[in-house]
């Protein structure tokens, strides 16, 4: 089964993604995780993203379709995958459609999670992860059991964002707007879309996605 989470920055793609990933065996593909271990890697293609988001814009559609499209063939990826952060621009979601054509390869839902733009805020300016594990925290809406100490792996090596702040998030929120949102209509239009209520607590949203994939 390979979906899509669409849905703005803080939606809740990734949060989603991991709780799907265990209980289904699907894999996680997260262009914005990609894309911060090659700037992190300093690979060419960390080089030329760095800036762009920093600033808060898109990447080229170039870059992370090529990006993509060497992932998807990795032997993990073959039962099934979540994308997370892509597509994002209506190239790229036509760019997606070729390539699961040319290996034979469909997708079975596409899910749109609506959360207001000024809950964003509020979700984005308290998020943190584990640095060793990648589990996703919030100053809020969940916090570590044990303070300072990762629920998962123990960590205590915990990181923010750099483009996590306030200003940058309002130039992530107009691309969204700008580019990414078209494609809402875009799969709506193909029959594929499904919609949510991301305000909803994490697992009534996890409910919510397991009710569309139970019949997708
Ligand atoms: P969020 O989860 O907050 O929406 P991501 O981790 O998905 O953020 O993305 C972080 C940044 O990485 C984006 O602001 C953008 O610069 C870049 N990026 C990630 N995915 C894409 C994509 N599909 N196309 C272009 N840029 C991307
Ligand atoms: P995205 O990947 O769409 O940018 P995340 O999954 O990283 O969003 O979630 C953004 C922040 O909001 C994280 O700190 C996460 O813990 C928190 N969060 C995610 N889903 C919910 C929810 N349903 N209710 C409250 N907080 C949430
Ligand atoms: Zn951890």
């Amino acid at each position: 089964m390979n979906i899509i989470l669409l849905g703005p920055p803080g939606a809740g793609k990734g949060t989603q993604a991991r709780l799907i990933e265990n209980s289904r065996g699907l894999v996680q593909l997260s262009t914005g995780d990609m894309l911060r271990a090659a700037v992190a890697a300093g690979s060419e293609v960390g080089l030329k993203a760095k800036a762009v988001m920093e600033a808060g814009g898109l990447v080229s559609d170039e870059i992370v379709i090529g990006i993509i499209s060497d992932r998807i063939d990795e032997p993990d990826c073959q039962n099934g995958f979540i994308l997370d952060g892509f597509p994002r621009t209506l190239p790229q979601a036509a760019a997606l459609e070729d390539l699961l054509a040319s290996k034979n390869k469909s997708l079975n839902a596409v899910i749109e999670m609506r959360v207001d733009d000024e809950k964003l805020v509020e979700r984005i300016t308290g998020r943190f992860t584990c640095g060793d594990c990648g589990e996703g925290y919030h100053d809020t809406f969940r916090t570590p059991k044990e303070e300072g100490k990762c629920d998962n792996c123990g960590s205590s090596n915990f990181k923010r964002r750099a483009d996590d702040n306030e200003e940058t998030l309002r130039t992530r929120l107009l691309s969204y707007y700008k580019e990414t949102s078209p494609l809402i209509g875009y799969y709506f239009a193909k029959d594929n879309l499904a919609s949510i209520d991301g305000m909803a607590d994490m697992s009534e949203v996890t409910n919510q996605i397991e009710t569309i994939l139970a019949s997708a």
